[in-house]
């Protein structure tokens, strides 16, 4: 931790240019936890940056998650990032004291988070934050952002930092303290369960704002064919995985009499939601697609969660944005494009040519519903 109390119940913080200075100005000097209240040592070496660690293994519950060197300093940069523009104070004891921010400024709490926590703990934590009235400001600072030529590959850990902003899209914040600045990822699309296109910006903190604005919205996803490529690739895995067969998306459209390749082109699209399932589309819009004649869509894709058949993404910081929300759109989205009822092809020749076709007469109503 950064933040101690000295003998007096003064509070001590390690963060800022002279952290290293100060620190080795007070190494001999007693510091408490202001937690628990046991003693902490000043540890001031030349491979991690200054910092307090209790003498024994006390049971603090403040910091028991062991804090890495890129915890450390990823959380000093975001301190005085912040302190240059607002008040914050670093390593908030809250009332309760189950909860200690890592930065509070006003009433946004402020999480550096490296290590993978479970969708439950975040979930408990972003709840708890707002329970108080206060709004979770989560910065993701674990390992980078896996690309795959100009995807980007979004873990289910990384994906619980996904938030939503009307011009940004779903969009995605990272920091590293290698580097010295933020990555924003915007307009988040899922191409595959584990592939999304995404526009990419690394800024240097220095040229961030806080909290940081939203900046014009540019539209990254520019051919509906990629999606009906990637929507192929998807399909030749699912069946050559040895227990294709036992899929139970395949299992449903054998059961129908039908060929997964050739299905109709308006199944498997992307909408804007539809992050918060993590299947394929053309899986859940087949299952929505066999019942919304005679039942509503969130009921449906609801159903299929219990099944076990579909399998929901939480997003706990992106309110409303649910898989309920996903089939709802689609829905509305075969609305607009009139719901088009083309039949299976009768040949993988004659559906790239039906691909071609839908491409230029709905592939712009498509991804213009994607952005606002
Ligand atoms: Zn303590």
């Amino acid at each position: 931790m950064l933040s101690a109390v000295n003998r007096q119940g003064k509070p001590v913080v390690l963060a800022g240019t002279k952290a290293k200075s100060l620190a080795l100005r007070l190494k001999n000097t007693p510091h408490y936890c202001p937690q628990c209240g046991s003693p902490v040592r000043i540890k001031a070496g030349n491979v991690n940056i200054p910092h307090f660690a209790h003498i024994s293994h006390t049971l603090c519950q403040s910091f028991s998650e062991h804090e890495s060197p890129r915890h450390l300093a990823g959380k000093a940069d975001l301190f005085q990032w912040i302190t240059q523009t607002a008040e914050a104070e670093l390593e908030a004891c809250l009332p309760g004291g189950d909860q200690r921010p890592d930065i509070l400024t006003g009433n946004i709490a402020v999480e550096f988070q490296c290590s993978s926590i479970s969708a439950a703990l975040f979930k408990e934590r972003t709840e708890k934050y707002t329970a108080r009235g206060m709004i979770p400001f989560w910065i993701y600072g674990g390992k980078p952002v896996e690309r795959k030529g100009s995807y980007v590959k979004l873990t289910p850990f990384q994906r619980l930092f996904l938030r939503f902003h009307p011009q940004l899209g779903f969009y995605f914040l990272s920091y590293d303290p290698e580097r010295k600045g933020f990555t924003v990822y915007k307009n988040i699309t899922p191409l595959t369960v584990t592939l999304c296109t995404a526009h990419q910006r690394f800024i240097p903190i220095q040229d961030m704002t806080f909290p940081p604005s939203a900046s014009g919205s540019e539209r990254d996803v520019s051919d509906l064919n990629t999606f009906f490529d990637y929507r192929r690739k998807w399909i030749d895995q699912t069946c050559q995985f040895d227990r294709g067969h036992r899929h139970p998306f395949l299992q449903a459209v054998y059961a129908s009499g039908r060929n997964p390749y050739l299905l109709p082109e308006h199944i498997g699209l992307p909408v804007r939601s539809s992050i918060a399932i993590r299947n394929h589309p053309i899986e859940w819009q087949f299952y929505l697609l066999l019942e919304l004649e005679k039942c509503p869509a969130e009921e449906i894709i609801r159903r299929r969660i219990e099944l076990g058949h579909v399998k929901e993404q939480p997003l706990p910081l992106a309110g409303g944005k649910t898989p309920e929300m996903a089939a709802v759109e689609y829905a509305a989205l075969l609305d607009v494009i009139g719901n088009p009822l083309s039949l299976d092809s009768p040949s993988l020749g004659v559906k790239l040519e039906k691909e071609k076709a839908f491409t230029e007469t709905f592939g712009k109503t498509v991804l213009d519903k994607l952005i606002f």
